[in-house]
């Protein structure tokens, strides 16, 4: 672990809020919800029925007022979004022009026979529509569940199977490096026939043929003609808001349900605590969407807060790799979020890349999706920063519906430890146990629990009790498990070590996946990472690592093998050393930008590979499949 502290903050130390959270964290989460507009006050802050936990109960409460109605005095001139398409075209969209939109398209739906409680797809590509489909599903009390606009007519017809939506929004088309890619023809493919779907509204962008069919509505249509007013409906705090599939990093998707009182309440609180946002901030997340991230920090959190943000519709690296940089640059980017995968690609490039740019508008940046590697969080702060922005390494999950383990340069100035998500937000206690549930000393790994509920936490799974319990609860008797392998240092600052389930046991020892993989990307010609174990005789297992490089790696693939081994050696110790390192172009990852370790290991292990559906480049499968026949080949002449 590296022991490197950085004394950077935003000038903020406010200890009131961790003071109450700690006296109490049912009245502290009361008071953080009256930021929020409400129809009627709750009866109870929490009711805790373990495992369900229902927040602010009674209360009567709309999301898309919270949004919008609320801004509509102070900010309605004030830009919601400032969108930028893949090749350069921007739009404007207004708190006000946005607050139109979201009206008329609810009085559609409403037209269509979609009421409270009904489930509505929404599949389109990062552009404003999106955002204003899930307000107006929103407004009207029905559930939204978006689904990630990569996604194959296969993955899209699993989730609209699963959720029984009644309508899908959809586009004719998306854009991604240059091309089009027709999401009506995916809808056609796979939803449209199934019975419960009765309309598809279809918005116009690309000027291609759209087949129009029975079910299917323009959405220029049916929006010119619908009424610019539609009240926010009365909802229960505890209604259902969304469906949301996770990454599937581990395995099938899980549909998770998110409420409203509690949900907005974690995302109004932890927006300003994280990102210190302020009136004059231009905020941008890279995020798509189509994952939590999206749902919770591009699109509830700032609109919460009426903060005017950046929307990108295409790749990160289009039509090069300054694109990021080039937008920070325009728009006078404050708060920049992405993702350790966006990083480390972005980083293969070299620095003068993003130094011949003007960055100097930044005032704080932030990760989430995976560990960051220290190696890429010194990039990150030094060339990218400029040394004088904090990074927050935010620590969540799809369940969570906001981030639980962050700094908060909001509230506190802290010093951060690269690589470390340091301190669980006010109000959580999150612990790390061993097998047997018991709490371990500092400086001992184990597994993350978290122990009292909150506000953002998941209502549950989709129709589906009995895997929620299993899933999260069953572990460890009454709390909650959520599935990553960390430890807790003396300072009490979190780090989170990979998945449980890929943790790698060499020889009596426990090694986090992150630990060993950062070590590896810290070698300044390795650009990525993935070690995963096999099984051994002698030792439980063996460590397998696959590396990608830079762009600018020039050393022979053997002398990078001994300075690997050597890196290692030093810095984790000579048990943690692989056995084989084997250079690829790239790793399988989801759409959302994940390593699946389980890929290679049941590549490794001869197993079957379970659901793929959210992978994103299954050349990356052939890739490590074709690595692992190698490796049994040497094996075989070996013995
Ligand atoms: P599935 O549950 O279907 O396997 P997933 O876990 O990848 O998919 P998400 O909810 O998108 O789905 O991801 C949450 C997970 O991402 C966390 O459990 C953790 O493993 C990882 N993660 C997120 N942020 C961080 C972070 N800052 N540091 C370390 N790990 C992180
Ligand atoms: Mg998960």
């Amino acid at each position: 672990m590296n022991s490197e502290k950085f004394h950077i903050g935003l000038g903020n130390n406010d200890s009131s809020i961790r003071d109450s959270a700690k006296k109490d964290y049912i009245s502290f989460w009361n008071e953080c919800a009256k930021s929020l507009s409400w129809f009627e006050p709750w009866t109870e802050t929490l009711q805790w029925n373990p495992p369900f936990a229902r927040w602010f109960t009674g209360g009567k409460i709309n999301a898309s007022y919270n949004a919008l109605d609320v801004h509509q005095n102070s900010k309605s001139e004030k830009p919601a979004i400032l969108w930028e398409g893949e090749d350069g075209t921007d739009r404007k969209i207004t708190y006000h022009e946005m607050f139109i939109q979201v009206q008329k398209l609810a009085n559609v739906l409403k037209s269509l026979g979609v009421k409270k409680g009904d489930r509505v797809t929404i599949y389109l590509p990062m552009i404003p529509e999106l955002p204003i489909s899930m307000l107006a599903c929103a407004r009207i009390g029905a559930v939204h569940t978006v689904v990630f606009s990569g996604f194959s007519a296969t993955s899209l017809s699993d989730r609209v199977e699963d959720s029984q939506s009644k309508v899908i929004i959809t586009s004719d088309g998306g854009y991604r490096k240059g091309k089009i890619i027709n999401l009506k023809e995916i809808v056609d493919e796979s939803a449209s026939s199934v019975q419960f779907v009765k309309n598809v509204i279809v918005y116009q962008r690309t000027g291609q043929d759209i087949q129009m069919n029975e079910k299917d509505l323009l959405w220029s249509d049916v929006m010119g003609s619908a009424s610019p007013v539609c009240n926010a409906e009365v909802l229960d705090s505890t209604d259902s808001l969304y469906i949301l599939y996770t990454s599937g990093t581990t395995g099938k998707p899980k549909g998770v349900l998110h409420g409203i009182g509690g949900y907005l309440t974690h995302l109004y609180s932890t927006y300003k605590w994280a990102f210190d946002i302020k009136d004059s901030d231009v905020y941008f997340c890279t995020a798509d969407i189509g994952w939590v991230t999206g749902h919770s920090y591009v699109v509830y959190g700032p609109l919460l807060h009426g903060a005017t943000q950046v929307m990108y519709e295409g790749a990160p690296d289009y039509p090069d790799s300054s694109r990021m940089w080039d937008i920070i640059q325009k728009y006078d980017i404050t708060i920049f979020y992405t993702t350790p995968t966006a990083l480390r690609m972005l980083m293969k490039f070299g620095d003068d890349v993003p130094n011949s740019f003007d960055l100097s508008s930044l005032r704080l940046l932030g990760t989430v999706g995976e560990p960051i590697n220290p190696q890429v969080w010194k990039w990150y702060f030094d060339v990218i920063g400029k040394k004088k922005c904090p990074i927050i390494d935010t620590w969540w999950q799809t369940e969570t519906g906001g981030m639980l383990i962050s700094p908060l340069p909001g509230i506190e100035t802290i010093p951060l430890k690269p690589g470390s998500a340091t301190l669980p937000i006010p109000g959580l206690d999150i612990q790390v146990v061993d097998e047997s549930g018991n709490e371990v000393e500092p400086e001992t790994k184990g597994s993350l629990i978290i122990k009292t509920p909150w506000p953002g936490m998941l209502l549950g799974l989709w129709k589906d009790e009995q895997k929620y319990k299993d899933v999260y609860w069953s572990k460890f008797d009454s709390v909650y498990y959520p599935g990553d392998y960390a430890i807790k240092d003396s300072d009490g600052y979190l780090w989170l070590l990979g998945r449980s389930d890929d943790v790698l046991k060499v020889a009596g020892h426990r090694i986090g996946t992150a630990e060993l993989e950062s070590s590896i990307v810290s070698h300044n010609e390795v650009a990525e990472s993935a070690v995963c174990g096999i099984p051994d005789e002698v030792k439980g297992e063996s460590i397998i690592a696959f590396v990608v490089l830079k762009e600018s790696a020039h050393s022979s693939d053997e002398k990078l093998r001994t300075e690997l081994r050597e890196t290692i050696r030093t810095q984790i110790g000579p048990i943690a050393t692989p056995n084989q390192f084997y250079i690829v172009n790239k790793l399988p990852k989801t759409r959302s930008g994940k390593i699946m370790r389980r890929l290679l290991k049941a590549i490794a292990n001869n197993e079957k590979i379970g659901d793929v559906s959210t992978l994103e480049d299954g050349a990356a499968v052939s890739e490590i499949q074709s690595a692992f026949d190698e490796l049994q080949k040497n094996v075989q002449n070996q013995q």
